[in-house]
């Protein structure tokens, strides 16, 4: 549809840099305005309707238009807009909040400490790491291990972490003294006839090599996702985190988990750290936490981090570190009401009851003729299409979702991946829809 002057589309265009776009692009191609949501569903600023099959960006884990989260956003507003927990002040909602995770934390924690965004949240994972070495009398053990497309943040120190070169390139990034390991996506980085078995065991061979070049006693903690997601949908394979963490407990390195996309069900248990049997030293949430209607995240740490941690602001006189908003009453708020949405629905059963039907569908498109491979756990996964002559690597992806979103589908692409992430109140019907228009799309792509 053209692009009426003065339009929102137009003002979009005149005013906005986006995120993650080829800004030069946009300003040609403009952006789709979504206006609202109710359900599964966003509507844009033309009253077309889209299944918004990646919950907005893996967040929307209760759906659009939820009146609960509203209300409660609106009572938080009334009584107390806004609050800290700098120094010795604090409020209502965030205790309640950091209670109620402690209480639901899989592994035992000591204390939640909130931020505003997942980047923020794995950045002051990394400080926190840094800070306890220096408590510990350690201060050479400082380096991190990350992993080839780990998605961890945007931050200085975040997109460190991450693993992908978009987040690296014109940014001269990443910092000094962050490592990344082998990815654990078998069909990819499997060696000739290596099995699924063989190669999680090199997998944990690879970071215990890059521990002893590094020198273990350099080496301050390992961060990852249980399943990777913005990397496109990597499920490692069965093994791997039980060896990963073997090497992590023999060299004394923190296990950060990054639970930002998994955590609050989408792997079919409450946290991934349940689903893959973890047994982390940090946990670090965000997205789902508040369906993403306010920026929360946090971090649960356990008292091998929280110990020392307090040990050195009493000794130095503060943890010098903290965000304005961390911990915002009405995110806080609304976290505490989304969480009890998931709880009382049962939002995870849910995912445990539909993954069977979700994923064995995305399998059957594995056979399709331009496909190379399903991905998937509970109600997360994605379709990775199979090169084509004519296509650059990384064309076929926006290809597909272009008509896929024709045909009222939203998905995402990561490269040559659609993946998929609905909101954990879908149904039956509504999952087949996804992939009724999933196969259509793939068939129109012929
Ligand atoms: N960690 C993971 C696993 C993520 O998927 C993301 C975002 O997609 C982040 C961290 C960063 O979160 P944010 O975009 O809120 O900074």
């Amino acid at each position: 549809m053209p692009v009426q002057p003065n339009s929102i589309e137009a003002r979009d265009k005149a005013y906005q840099l986006h995120s993650y776009t080829n800004a030069r692009a946009l300003e040609r191609d403009g952006s789709l305005v979504i206006d609202r949501g109710e359900g599964v569903y966003v509507y844009d600023n033309n009253g077309r309707k889209y299944i918004e099959a990646m919950a907005g960006l893996w967040s929307v884990a209760v759906g659009f238009g939820e009146n609960r989260l509203v209300e409660a956003a609106a009572r938080q507003m009334a009584k107390l807009p806004y609050y800290h927990t700098f120094t010795a002040r604090s409020h209502g909602p965030s205790i309640e909040l950091a209670e109620k995770l402690i209480q639901m934390a899989p592994v035992p924690m000591s204390k939640a400490y909130f931020t505003n965004s997942g980047s923020e949240a794995n950045d002051t994972a990394m400080k926190m790491v840094w800070y306890r070495s220096n408590a510990l009398g350690k201060p050479e053990k400082k380096k991190i291990i990350s992993r080839v497309k780990g998605y961890h943040g945007v931050t200085i120190a975040s997109a460190s972490l991450t693993g992908l070169p978009n987040n690296h390139r014109s940014f001269d990034l990443p910092l000094p003294g962050v490592f990344h390991t082998t990815c654990p996506h078998y069909r990819v980085y499997k060696a000739e006839g290596e099995t699924e078995a063989a190669f999680a065991a090199r997998c944990a061979k690879d970071l215990e090599d890059l521990i002893l070049k590094e020198g273990p006693e350099t080496v301050a903690a390992f961060i990852g996702e249980p399943v990777m997601g913005a990397g496109g949908v990597i499920v490692p394979p069965a093994g791997y985190w039980e060896a990963i963490q073997k090497v992590l407990k023999k060299y004394d390195v923190l296990f950060i988990a990054d639970e930002v996309i998994c955590g609050f069900g989408r792997t079919g248990r409450m946290f991934a750290t349940e689903t893959f049997s973890l047994e982390p030293d940090i946990i670090t949430l965000s997205k789902q936490i508040s369906s993403s209607y306010q920026p929360i995240s946090a971090l649960l740490i356990n008292e091998k981090v929280y110990g020392p941690l307090a040990d050195e602001s009493a000794k130095i006189g503060t943890f010098g570190h903290g965000v304005t908003a961390a911990g915002h009453p009405v995110a806080a708020a609304v976290a505490l009401e989304n969480i009890a949405i998931i709880e009382e629905r049962d939002l995870v059963g849910n995912v445990r009851a539909l993954a069977p039907k979700f994923q064995s569908r995305l399998k059957a498109l594995e056979s399709h003729p331009l496909a190379v491979e399903a991905r998937g756990i509970g109600l997360i996964g994605a379709l990775e299409l199979k090169p084509r002559d004519g296509f650059a690597a990384g064309q076929l992806g926006p290809k597909l979702l272009a008509i896929m979103m024709e045909k009222g589908l939203i998905s995402r692409a990561i490269g040559d991946s659609l993946a998929l992430c609905p909101p954990m109140i879908i149904d039956e019907a509504q999952v087949d829809t996804v992939f009724d228009i999933f196969e259509a799309s793939l068939e129109a792509f012929q």
